[in-house]
């Protein structure tokens, strides 16, 4: 029987332009890197409350809801680590698709793991925002008492202390939280993406 439909498969598909439209908003990954204790995880928060209350429909991916659940089989090897890190873009990149604003909040500690995640999630819509703070002020704030473990030889490959933290080469933004408020930081945040979220 001849189909009077001769876009079928368009018809069906509500495509991701379809959701952002719905939403109001372009989906974009904010991909918040930097040391332990840097802030990612505050201001990831404060972020999404901000957006939130501005109208946007963003979503925070961080340790709390990815390494307790989807990842939790997963260690600190390096194989467990890139697999970490392939999970959390694969889970961005569908809610990408689904038109919403990721905030993702996780070390990410070398070039070649964003690398890996800006190839999942496509270059156009990964943003790296460099969570720029010293690690003399990380390891002074030391906000779960793991600096002082790692130091102590108690925890083995931290960041920062004996494995690497590689800085993002090109960020779109390097926020330099240490003599900023969380507000100012966000403030900042929403500044530079705010051309490229808003419709
Ligand atoms: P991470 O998620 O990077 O491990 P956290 O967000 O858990 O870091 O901890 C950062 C700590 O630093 C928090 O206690 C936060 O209140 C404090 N802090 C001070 N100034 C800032 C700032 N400008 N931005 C973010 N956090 C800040």
């Amino acid at each position: 029987m001849a189909s009077t439909n001769i876009h079928p498969i368009f018809d069906r598909l509500v495509q991701q332009e379809d959701r952002e439209k719905r939403l109001g908003q372009n989906a974009k990954v904010l991909w918040l890197t930097g040391l332990s204790g840097s802030g990612k995880s505050t201001i990831a928060q404060a972020l999404e409350r901000r957006l939130f209350n501005e109208g946007f429909f963003p979503q925070v991916l961080d340790g709390d809801n990815i390494r307790t659940g989807i990842n939790k089989n997963l260690g600190f090897s390096v194989e467990d680590r890139e697999e970490n890190i392939r999970r959390i873009s694969e889970v961005a990149k569908l809610y990408l698709n689904s038109g919403i604003i990721v905030i993702s909040s996780f070390i990410s500690p070398t070039i070649k793991s964003r690398a890996a995640a800006k190839e999942i999630i496509g270059k156009e819509n990964f943003l790296e925002i460099f969570v720029n703070t010293p690690l003399e002020i990380c390891e002074k704030r030391d906000v779960k008492g793991l600096y002082k473990k790692a130091r102590s030889g108690e925890i083995k490959n931290f960041t920062g202390i004996d494995s690497p933290y590689e800085k993002p080469v090109n960020p779109i933004l390097d926020l330099k939280t240490e003599n900023q408020t969380v507000e100012e930081s966000v403030d900042e945040i929403i500044e530079h993406i705010y051309p490229l979220i808003n419709i």
